[in-house]
């Protein structure tokens, strides 16, 4: 049937109104909200809840992994000796709060809204920033959902993409380390960013590898001086009184536990490809994400850092009304 011209227009016309006859079986469907265009104020959730895609319309996404807290039974719960690697279930307590109290803090500042993909579902459930053996542990519901939250993630790229151009994700985490820093994951590790800055400049395969690539490129600084110079984030955060490594006052974790960007900083991040970046950002719990107070601190800090942040490197204007450039 297909082969005849008259009902290959017809299928183009029905692919145009988003209703696609050749979907794909239930075992690996897609999203099921799937609207010709998402709108900026509303939810879209994926099966069940489980994962939940609120569109914005700024160059940043904001990304939660690991602060839900729904327990199905319908899911068995992960475990070392079933998925491999870890099995890591803690939860990041209030890195859901988190993503949306800094969605509305960014708002409040520039009239622009962040995207932000949550994932409702408790970690012991799914991990989402795990590949996918060790994500989902061979679960269908499970799988569902982080097919679901990859799409939804791949949703918002596209429209940053198609917006401005460039943007930047945050995927937003909590670790419990003994130092109360921020600790900036760029996919480098802390034996790398132990470099000098001149060997950091020196080996082109770290800018290569890291999860600010195209920005980096883009950047008029070094690649070193974009990670920890004084227009770096982790300096611009620590100016807004949110301590933070890399950075120019704590270039490097120096032997001390530090996170370096997971799946969610690998697959959504410019080394992929593209032109959407992404940072790792794991957060202390005391007066970042304890309470509510904290937590708008945090979305202003953010905010205020972004807006230098993306101006300075990749001149990007954050405020409703300005120009890309
Ligand atoms: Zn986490």
């Amino acid at each position: 049937m297909r082969a005849r011209p008259a009902a290959a227009g017809a299928l183009l016309l029905l692919v145009g109104c988003g209703s696609d006859p050749a979907a794909p079986p239930a075992e690996a469907p897609p999203p099921p909200t799937t609207p010709a265009v998402y709108e900026v104020g509303r939810a879209y959730l994926g099966r069940e809840g489980y994962v939940e895609y609120r569109p914005g319309d700024a160059p940043v996404i904001l990304t939660a992994t690991h602060g839900g807290a729904l327990a199905p039974a319908e899911i068995p719960d992960r475990t070392a000796a079933r998925c491999g690697g870890e099995a890591t279930t803690a939860t990041d307590l209030n890195t859901v709060a988190l993503a949306l109290a800094t969605r509305e803090r960014y708002r409040a500042r520039f009239g622009r809204t962040p995207h932000v993909v949550l994932v409702h579902l408790a970690r012991r459930k799914l991990d989402a920033n795990r590949p996918a053996g060790e994500a989902a542990c061979g679960d269908a519901a499970a799988g569902r959902a982080l097919a679901e939250w990859h799409a939804f993630v791949d949703e918002a790229r596209r429209a940053v993409t198609a917006a401005s151009g460039r943007g930047l994700l945050l995927d937003l985490h909590g670790h419990a380390h003994a130092v109360p820093r921020l600790e900036l994951g760029y996919l480098l590790d802390g034996a790398q960013l132990d470099a000098s800055d001149a060997a950091l400049d020196a080996d082109a395969g770290l800018e290569d590898a890291s999860s600010v690539r195209e920005l980096s490129r883009a950047a008029p600084a070094s690649f070193a001086a974009l990670l920890r110079g004084s227009a770096a984030l982790g300096t611009l955060y620590a100016r807004q009184g949110v301590p933070a490594v890399p950075s120019a006052s704590d270039p490097s974790p120096r032997g001390a536990p530090y996170f370096s960007g997971g799946e969610t900083t690998r697959r959504h991040g410019c080394a992929a490809g593209g032109t959407v970046c992404a940072v790792q950002v794991e957060a202390p719990l005391a007066g970042v994400r304890d309470d509510a107070a904290s937590r708008d601190r945090f979305g202003d800090a953010t905010s205020a850092a972004l807006e230098e942040f993306l101006r300075t490197h990749w001149g990007l204007r954050l405020a409703a009304g300005a120009g890309a450039r």
